[in-house]
């Protein structure tokens, strides 16, 4: 049981943990010392509803957004202190070991699918065009898309638009993958190629943090799902009890308008 232990003991055995991270924008506070704390390989999942600062939190973890205040620790090393910027160093060791795939894909439309996942391979980790091509064949196999690596996006669904980014997102290596809603621009049966790809990178051990609105997904594959609303994160848990039997009202709240639809 995570409460039954100190925080800073789980913070030195996590792979990843933000601690009393907040984000104002202005003078609107949209996370207000949220608190989680990732194991290697464990999935957790957020939901809550538009506008609670789900994507906001995410985005810490990359430093994506740079939080007001509040800590991250990935690896046993303190990459960011609200307090003061972070090294250009300490910002690129942390956008490798943090992968993250977006609603949007952001492929680069004039490559094709391959092409698109050996870029930042070249780039950012100096691997060999050949090194990097043979590592993006085998990340289409492992996303079922070989037959696409000459295709150009525009030629692509969303679905295997979204399955080319998991795989240039994990072209890097990650030790952790960030989801931010990665099925909500895709018709329902294409979303469902996408949560495959999801769940067998799950299994496979992957470290990862997942907001969604896909329920079942959530409650099948995460560890815990943490709840947020209003910037706060008001429960996280098991999937069964946090969907089934909520201890807050607002989670109660929530769920009966998600389940009720
Ligand atoms: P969620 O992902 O849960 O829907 P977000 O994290 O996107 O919520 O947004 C939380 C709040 O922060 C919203 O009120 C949103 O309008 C606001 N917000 C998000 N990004 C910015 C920004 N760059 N500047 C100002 N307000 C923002
Ligand atoms: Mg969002």
């Amino acid at each position: 049981m995570a409460g039954a232990k100190s925080s800073a003991d789980e913070t030195t055995r996590a792979l990843a943990a933000a601690e009393r991270i907040s984000v104002s924008f202005g003078d609107l506070e949209v996370v207000k010392q949220v608190d989680l704390s990732v194991r290697k390989g464990e999935v957790v999942a957020i939901i809550g509803p538009s506008g609670s600062g789900k994507s906001t939190f995410l985005r810490c973890f990359n430093y994506l957004q740079p939080p007001t205040s509040g800590t991250l620790t990935i690896d046993g090393d303190v990459i960011v202190d609200a307090g003061r910027k972070p090294k250009y160093a300490d910002l690129l060791k942390l956008r490798r070991k943090v992968g993250m795939c977006f609603q949007s894909f952001n492929l680069f439309p004039h490559l094709t699918a391959v092409e698109n996942i050996d870029l930042a391979q070249i780039s950012a980790l100096g691997r060999s065009k050949h090194e990097a091509r043979a590592r993006s064949m085998d990340l289409l196999k492992r996303v079922g898309l070989e037959t696409k690596a000459d295709t150009k996006p525009a030629r692509c669904s969303g679905g295997q638009q979204q399955r080319i980014a998991i795989a240039r997102a994990l072209a890097l290596d990650p030790q952790m993958m960030l989801f931010d809603e990665p099925t909500s621009a895709l018709d329902p049966e294409l979303g469902h190629e996408v949560l495959a790809v999801m769940r067998e990178l799950a299994d496979s051990g992957m470290t990862m943090i997942i907001v969604t609105h896909e329920m079942r997904f959530a409650e099948n594959v995460a560890d815990r799902i943490m709840f947020m609303a209003d910037g706060k994160a008001v429960e996280i848990g098991e999937p069964r009890q946090v969907l089934r039997s909520p201890v807050h009202e607002r989670t109660q709240k929530f769920l009966s308008m998600v389940f009720d639809r």
